[in-house]
């Protein structure tokens, strides 16, 4: 397809950033950004001197109008672009391709691997490729040429994470090839897992937790009492049973967590019968526990960045202490509470004393035993912090 290049002035306070490798195109970066109409266009980036600093995209994600994509003035845009940059992703990734144990797994991360807006995850076999704009979504014949090009295709499915004019598209996500069967099993680090790559934004798991789910599973749940809080479909619960737990309680909100909860425990041989799948907001099941005097080995804490039920809203950035001093509460001496947040307005430094002020609230002591944040597979972009979203942290309650 023949696109637009349309050039555009890069505000002086922005150039150092963009000349660094910030890949972002922000609003205020650039001048007259609103004489750009088309999503997709070419923008080519230049100083006030008129020295070229980017050529990129524009597609309006969020506060973002676009993404650098090569700093390289004579690189093209093409076919053979999609092709080097696709390449690389999945070259990075060898050792997961070769890797029995575990069938799902991050191919392509979006600005980490150089181009903003698209991610590739893969399903044992089957590709799911995340648009965030409808500028990165005019370059989807090449995308999807590169990956066929490039490895085995069972199947695509896509998932569409912007709206045209305001409306989010809810159709039919298969693209091409097989479609996947549904349940499809995956495995990580030998646990199984039930997902849907046809059943809206999630598809049951979040692969960016594998790392932290193993460790649950090979060193904190032996012998343990586990309260997984924020459970969606169980994944933590089902790690730590797998780790030999006594019990796990998982609860969420949404109702549909039970059924799928049940699910992740059968396809890994377990019975859910003996573990307690509670369909509850987590802000009343914690008042419950306090009541109850219960009290767990170990507390998983992993909301939403953000979460409106019926009587609270829940923030992370201003809300987590709060949420981990409750959590506190129920933990038991010498217990753990892994908090984890994917709150990309925060880092690690600022959790880590959110984790500071839980404590002083309650009026206890910790140690930080371990800390996770992206896997290697969510390759990230060292000059766009936002990026780096996950942070884990296993505390453990001293007395
Ligand atoms: N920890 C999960 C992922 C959590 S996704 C995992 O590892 O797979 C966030 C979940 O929080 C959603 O399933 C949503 O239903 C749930 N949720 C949001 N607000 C909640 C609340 N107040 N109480 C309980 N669950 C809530």
């Amino acid at each position: 397809m023949m696109k637009k290049n349309v050039r555009l002035k890069v505000k002086q306070s922005y150039v150092k950033g963009l000349k660094a490798g910030y890949p972002l195109i922000t609003e205020d970066a650039v001048q007259n950004i609103s004489n750009v109409k088309e999503e997709g266009t070419i923008i080519e980036l230049f100083d006030e001197k008129n020295t070229f600093l980017g050529k990129g995209y524009y597609g309006k994600q969020n506060k973002g109008r676009g993404w650098v994509l090569t700093r390289d003035s004579q690189e093209l845009i093409d076919q053979s672009f999609f092709d080097r940059r696709v390449k690389k992703a999945i070259d990075l990734r060898e050792a997961f391709y070769n890797n029995y144990e575990t069938t799902a797994f991050r191919v392509f991360n979006g600005e980490g691997d150089g181009i903003g807006g698209l991610t590739i995850d893969h399903y044992n076999g089957y590709y799911v490729l995340t648009w965030y704009s409808e500028g990165i979504y005019t370059f989807k014949e090449e995308v999807v040429a590169s990956l066929k090009s490039l490895v085995k295709v069972k199947g695509i499915y896509e998932k569409k994470r912007f709206a045209v004019k305001g409306k989010y598209i809810e159709d039919d996500d298969f693209v091409e090839g097989e479609r996947a069967p549904s349940p499809l099993i995956v495995r990580e680090n030998n646990i199984h897992f039930a997902v849907y790559l046809n059943e809206g934004a999630m598809v049951g798991v979040f692969l960016d937790q594998r790392d932290v789910r193993r460790t649950i599973r090979d060193q904190y749940a032996k012998g343990k009492t586990v309260l997984n809080t924020f459970s969606y479909t169980g994944a933590f619960s089902v790690a730590a049973a797998l780790g030999g737990a006594t019990k796990t309680t998982s609860v969420d909100l949404a109702n549909r967590s039970r059924s799928k909860t049940q699910e992740q425990f059968s396809v890994n041989g377990l019975d859910y019968a003996n573990h307690d799948i509670i369909v509850e907001d987590v802000f009343n099941y914690f008042k419950y526990a306090v009541r109850k005097q219960l009290s767990f080995d170990l507390v998983i804490l992993d909301p939403p960045s953000f979460a409106r039920s019926k009587k609270h809203t829940f923030s992370a950035g201003k809300d987590y202490p709060d949420l981990l001093a409750q959590a506190i509460q129920i933990t038991e001496d010498n217990g753990v509470i892994v908090a984890s947040s994917n709150c990309s307005t925060f880092g690690m430094k600022k959790f880590k004393e959110m984790i500071a002020t839980a404590f002083n609230q309650t009026g206890g002591s910790y140690e930080i035993l371990e800390e996770f944040q992206l896997p290697q597979d969510f390759k990230t972009n060292r000059e766009f912090k936002e990026g780096n979203y996950l942070k884990v942290v296993f505390i453990e309650k001293l007395r």
